[in-house]
């Protein structure tokens, strides 16, 4: 739409406010509203003021004024107000240099994007976000956190989770993946967000119970370019939760809130096309990926370690990547492969599907930040001609001491990832993508507020370990 046309529609759907929203440097939609008649064609060029001091990681206090402008292209009628709200999504400005901010997380997506271009005409991004359906506390009735009360968590840890007989469709340990109702709970729900996702123009193919126990679904989305993927993944999430809360619901996309069952991720299908071309498909070699798309994974390896301090970006980020939940704790890549980080994914053969599979980042991440790290990891591998380690289609979970001694491993904890990124971060700078202020404010707030915050406190599991010593 061009601003012209989103008045227009406002008009027609007797739009009675109007909703600004733009994505935090740590992927938390902000917003506020404003009345129709302060939207004009010309607040799409001027924009808005906000306060960019009260944003973590934003501005200092002497220098809070920012503009938030507008992005005709993304306006959808907002499917949970009572109030008639057109939302749109906003881009973030300085309004004395006029400058694009550079610690807007969508300018970044955008710079990324134009970046691809020395290499290819368009990228491809196909997010499977996972997350947790609980019931509601707040809404008062019994919750499924129940079941994993502190001692039946000891108890399932000392007895090898011996349970009582089975008398109502509870999902056995692990293994929600996925037989239908009624022991699949959340068929309508999952139903009616791909709905709502649907009508406010997002692409959706699938949906399912996940391997947890508890609640655990997905929905997939239909890949897109990188910033309308990064827009639809902050939608799909407010899409989400907002469907749980109607029906006295809560949803979380918490990597791991659950001990010993399978955690979230947030897998990311990625390619690079030119001229109609899939670039990374080559027919023949291993797995019909082409040289490029080689090279690409090799970047993506190399840099592992420090893209963690995005892709994986919080202290429970790590109580996911552990061996035997199907998340990735290798720097491997394999066809088909699941414990492998990257995968190549065989389900069709053709051109047209050809991609490869990130399995490291979660979803509590900011994906305008993921993609565009990712993708300046792939283009560093492919500029350098990286070359990742031979693939291994075993089971890398079940590998021998000796055969594991060979693989490189992730970072096993948020600061880890953090001093990796400290050390390795040219990838990111280049063509100005990432600035180095950026860099360095993830890792300061990252470091204060999440990784010395869980370091300082005392955690409940120490009471049991330590209490009576
Ligand atoms: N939940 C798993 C993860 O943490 C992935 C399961 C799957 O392969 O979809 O990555
Ligand atoms: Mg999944
Ligand atoms: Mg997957």
């Amino acid at each position: 739409m061009t601003p012209k046309e989103v008045l227009d529609y406002a008009k027609k759907n007797n739009v009675q406010i109007i909703d600004v929203k733009f994505t935090d440097l740590f992927g938390t939609w902000q917003h506020f509203s404003i009345t129709p008649h302060q939207l004009t064609e010309e607040t799409f060029e001027e924009g808005l003021g906000f306060d960019g001091s009260s944003i973590r990681g934003f501005q200092s206090i002497n220098e809070s004024d920012m503009l938030l402008v507008p992005d005709p292209k993304t306006a959808f009628l907002d499917p949970f107000t009572q109030v008639p709200t057109l939302s749109l999504i906003c881009n973030i400005k300085d309004p004395i240099t006029g400058e694009s901010y550079a610690k807007d997380p969508r300018h970044i997506a955008q710079k990324a994007e134009s970046y691809v271009k020395k290499v290819a005409d368009i990228s491809y991004w196909g997010p499977e976000c996972e997350f947790f359906v609980f019931d509601d506390v707040r809404y008062g009735t019994g919750s499924n956190f129940s079941h994993y009360s502190v001692d039946s968590i000891e108890g399932a840890w000392n007895t090898g989770r011996e349970e009582d007989p089975n008398l109502g469709y509870k999902v056995r340990h692990k293994e929600g993946y996925f037989p239908v109702p009624p022991t699949d709970t959340l068929q309508d729900l999952r139903s009616e967000m791909v709905l709502t996702m649907e009508q406010i123009g997002i692409r959706c193919e699938v949906h399912h119970h996940e391997v947890a126990t508890a609640g655990q679904c997905e929905i997939d989305m239909r890949f897109d370019t990188l910033t309308k993927m990064a827009d639809n993944v902050m939608k799909y999430k407010y899409v989400v939760k907002n469907t749980a809360v109607k029906y006295g619901k809560t949803a979380t996309f918490m990597p791991k809130p659950l001990f010993q069952d399978n955690g979230s991720g947030m897998h990311v299908h990625q390619s690079l096309w030119k001229a109609g071309k899939n670039l990374f498909y080559q027919k023949g070699g291993y797995g019909d990926i082409s040289e490029m798309a080689r090279h690409y994974i090799g970047g993506l390896i190399h840099h592992a370690p420090a893209l963690l301090a995005f892709i994986a970006p919080t202290t429970n980020s790590y109580r996911r990547l552990v061996p035997g939940y199907e998340a990735p704790i290798n720097l491997m890549y394999s066809k088909r492969n699941r414990s492998a980080c990257v995968r190549i994914p065989m389900y069709s053969k053709s051109e047209k599907s050809k991609r490869i599979e990130f399995r490291t980042p979660d979803p509590s991440s900011n994906p305008y930040i993921v993609f565009a790290a990712l993708l300046m990891a792939g283009l560093d591998g492919v500029e350098r001609k990286l070359e990742p380690p031979a693939p291994l289609d075993k089971d890398l979970y079940e590998l021998t001491d000796r055969e594991k001694k060979k693989i490189r491993q992730m970072p096993g904890s948020l600061d880890q990832a953090l001093a990796a990124l400290e050390k390795d971060h040219d990838f990111l700078l280049k063509g100005g993508v990432f600035t180095k202020e950026l860099i360095e404010t993830w890792i300061h707030e990252k470091t204060k507020k999440e990784v010395d915050a869980i370091r300082l406190r005392p955690h409940p599991h120490e009471f049991f370990l330590y209490f009576d010593i």
